[in-house]
């Protein structure tokens, strides 16, 4: 008897940390949801948008893009990350108040629904676009918050597949862009570099990292509700990624603050509602590695909604637990780990960190007793030094070009 008992203790240590996990819906090709055509309802004026309990069509999109720009001229402009397959517009609302120029802004992106029947994601990120335009000059701690960020919405990652039947309707959406590719599982995989074929949308998306200087980013996603943190191409016993410690207190951050707002979320995966990604299912392709070993920004993949189509009377009830964590998410930018330093795509051999940072810098991947040249950006040399820890205190706010005898870095001044 007690044999048995000591056996069964043993499998409930052994597999109690993931019998509770269910197969990732991500990782499969999934099963279609069964849709109730009457829960969905569509919006095709931007007035029915009013209550965000619809789902717009694509020309509702395109309008109310349009009309908030139209409006808060000032405040944001619409950046054209690209083209679909069917030629249909991946935008993003790229928010930055006028401020003092010398201040040292971070940029911030959130991109939602890469796959297109993921569409909760879709209008929280319309909502979010809306409370921060809308608040700018009312809302303290919102006016702060873009004050000292620059920060990128992209709703719709995915056009093709969310309007797959027709621009007026959701009714139909599909995971795979026009050609049928997943785009989530088709970024390059930084590990294994091989040579493969991007599709155009994340051709696109990659060129917009590029052209950014991104430090925190989210991919919004639907069909369980979970933080999953990188990495999702090993377990975190094969390979953590570096900034775990923090990854798990800032997913801790928005489940705790999702909960206060409604108590029943983020418990269909894992109780703590956050896993690393591997350890729940590996895949590789995905955008999250990508973008966190190719740019050093720290991407986190939010799977938001049990259902990717949410009826669309249950928007406002997902936007309302989900909202305080969104806002949240987005100063978690000023408070990034030390420990990740800022690579610079000339070279992957140097980092940087803390970076940005007020004094201390520190250089890593340099032979000893090697020079280090800090240039400003108008090219003049401001410091340099045989020490692979020195101080930029003095320096004035901004970004700097550090120029090693094995490669360039930026290194950001707060
Ligand atoms: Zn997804």
């Amino acid at each position: 008897m007690r044999r048995y008992l000591f056996i069964l203790l043993f499998l409930s240590a052994t597999f109690g940390a993931t019998a509770q996990l269910k197969p990732r819906p991500d990782a499969f090709p999934p099963k279609p949801e069964t849709l109730d055509s009457k829960a969905i309802t569509m919006a095709t004026t931007v007035e029915e948008m009013a209550d965000w309990d619809r789902y717009p069509t694509y020309d509702t999109y395109l309008e109310m893009m349009r009309r908030w720009v139209a409006t808060y001229p000032t405040l944001c402009h619409v950046d054209t990350i690209g083209t679909s397959v069917q030629g249909r517009l991946i935008l993003s609302m790229y928010i930055e108040p006028p401020t003092d120029a010398d201040l040292y802004r971070p940029e911030f992106f959130y991109s939602s629904t890469i796959h297109g029947d993921e569409v909760t994601g879709y209008v929280m990120m319309l909502r979010l676009i809306d409370t921060l335009l809308t608040s700018y000059g009312t809302n303290v701690e919102l006016t702060s918050l873009m004050d000292r960020t620059r920060i990128s919405i992209n709703p719709l990652a995915n056009p093709d597949g969310t309007y797959w039947r027709s621009n007026s309707t959701i009714q139909g959406a599909q995971r795979y862009n026009a050609n049928g590719i997943d785009l989530n599982r088709n970024f390059p995989n930084p590990f294994v570099p091989t040579k493969s074929t991007i599709p155009q949308e994340n051709q696109a998306m990659m060129d917009y990292f590029a052209a950014h200087q991104f430090r925190l980013s989210a991919n919004l996603h639907g069909g369980s509700e979970v933080m999953n943190y990188p990495w999702d191409s090993f377990t975190s016993n094969q390979n953590p990624h570096p900034a775990a410690d923090w990854w798990r207190e800032v997913c801790q951050r928005f489940v705790d603050t999702a909960r206060t707002y409604g108590s029943n979320h983020f418990n269909d995966v894992t109780s703590s509602g956050y896993i690393a990604g591997g350890d729940w299912y590996i895949i590789t392709g995905g955008r999250q590695d990508y973008v966190n070993y190719t740019y050093n920004c720290l991407e986190l993949t939010m799977e938001i909604s049990t259902r990717k189509t949410l009826s669309s009377d249950r928007l406002p009830e997902y936007w309302h637990f989900l909202a305080p964590s969104f806002i949240h998410y987005i100063g978690e930018i000023h408070s990034l780990p030390d420990n990740v330093g800022l690579r610079s795509t000339e070279t992957g051999n140097i980092a940087i960190y803390p970076n940005p940072t007020t004094d201390q810098v520190t250089v890593t991947g340099l032979p000893e007793g090697s020079l280090i040249e800090l240039y400003n950006a108008y090219g003049h040399l401001v410091i340099s030094s045989f020490n692979s820890q020195f101080s930029i205190l003095n320096l004035k706010p901004g970004l700097y070009l550090l120029r090693t005898t094995v490669g360039t870095a930026k290194v950001i001044k707060r």
